[in-house]
């Protein structure tokens, strides 16, 4: 992923004051900061669920939301804006699971009614998928069956099944109980390691030492601080990352 420069208001407000970050294939880029930041509004620009009011974000080297002709930029068909994002898979905070589906039938649906995969295959696949995140044979549990860690990791088997060229994370152990983050933790770092191309915001700053090839601090709409995670985390340079990081300690 390359963003260039982008830019986001809301009103009068400016989230996104110019942010240029570079994801490089299976790299795992850490986002931290305050609440307000911006980070969960970078994380929806690059999944065009925001219109951005300037710059450009690239993923596998396609302008996203945008064609270029003639050197300028065009706002893409609805169906092509649907094409570019079934590349990018995002796990939100609320597991936003089809309550009416199954645990298998959430998974099959973006690729069979998405992507047109015949449904044996999508099932095969679902199958396989649902081990890789540790809920072999709960296929046909209901999400209210499940637990919040069982239905997150269920949310992020959903989203791989589109295989992503790149997967978003917005804070997804936030909304869980404290026993249940480290199932969902473990989950993400086993991805991490099998050098799937992540951006995680988070506030998990262990998984940050652990599983992050870089981590980012945001402030104020802007990028303040990266860097490896031993730098950034353990001696931050910036007043304000360091001001954030004394919260953890
Ligand atoms: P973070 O995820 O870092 O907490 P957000 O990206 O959610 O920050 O929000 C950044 C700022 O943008 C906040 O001040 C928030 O209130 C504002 N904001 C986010 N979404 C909207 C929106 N749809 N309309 C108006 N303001 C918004
Ligand atoms: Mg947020």
């Amino acid at each position: 992923m390359d963003a260039r420069g982008v830019r986001k208001s809301f009103g009068h407000l400016e989230v996104l004051t110019g942010i240029d970050l570079q994801v490089h294939k299976g790299e795992t880029v850490v986002v931290l900061g305050p609440s307000g930041s911006g980070k969960s509004t970078l994380l929806r620009c690059v999944n065009l669920l925001e219109k951005l009011d300037g710059g450009r974000i690239l993923v596998g080297g396609r302008d996203v939301g945008y064609d270029v002709r003639r050197g300028r930029l065009h706002e893409l068909a609805p169906a092509e804006i649907a094409r570019r994002r079934a590349r990018i898979g995002m796990v939100f905070q609320q597991f936003n699971l089809f309550p009416h589906m199954t645990a298998l039938q959430n998974i099959i649906e973006g690729p069979v009614g998405v992507l047109g995969e015949p449904r044996e295959q999508a099932v095969a696949r679902a199958r396989g998928l649902l081990a890789r995140v540790g809920l072999e044979g709960r296929e046909s549990s209901y999400p209210r069956q499940l637990s919040g860690g069982q239905q997150q990791r269920v949310a992020i088997a959903r989203a791989l099944a589109m295989s992503p060229e790149l997967m978003l994370f917005d804070e997804p152990t936030s909304a869980l109980d404290p026993e249940l983050v480290g199932e969902v933790l473990a989950t993400m770092r086993q991805l991490a390691s099998e050098g799937l191309t992540m951006v995680v915001v988070t506030h998990e700053i262990t998984f940050a030492k652990e599983a992050a090839d870089r981590v980012i601090f945001m402030d104020g709409g802007q990028i303040v601080e990266q860097g490896p995670p031993g730098e950034v985390l353990d001696s931050p340079q910036n007043e304000r990352t360091k001001a954030f990081l004394a919260r953890f300690l």
